[in-house]
């Protein structure tokens, strides 16, 4: 499945992140190692600039398709911070 994250604040003009994991357990552990600042260059930079960012969405798509989603750069659509539903947020400070 594919995650997607939602920077609090843009850098630049990134104000999501996408990625891969295999499962639900997966996203967790990969969200814990990004609020860490390891696996994304983009959500390390956040960190650095205190910016925080919002476990928003999960969705059951195939890695062949992970692409296919990234391609169609309507990220915003799928995220329900953007397009409002429930959320998490990580909270960068905390640690
Ligand atoms: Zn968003």
């Amino acid at each position: 499945m594919i995650y997607i994250i939602h920077l609090n604040t843009p850098i630049k003009h990134a104000r999501h992140y996408v990625g891969y994991v295999h499962d639900e357990r997966g996203v967790q552990a990969r969200f814990n190692e990004h609020c860490a600042g390891k696996g994304s260059r983009l959500l390390q930079v956040a960190l650095h600039l205190g910016i925080t960012f919002t476990l928003a969405a999960t969705m059951p798509v195939s890695k062949n398709d992970e692409r296919a989603f990234k391609n169609r750069k309507n990220t915003p659509y799928y995220c329900p911070i953007c397009n409002p539903k429930r959320h998490k947020t990580c909270n960068s400070t905390s640690h």
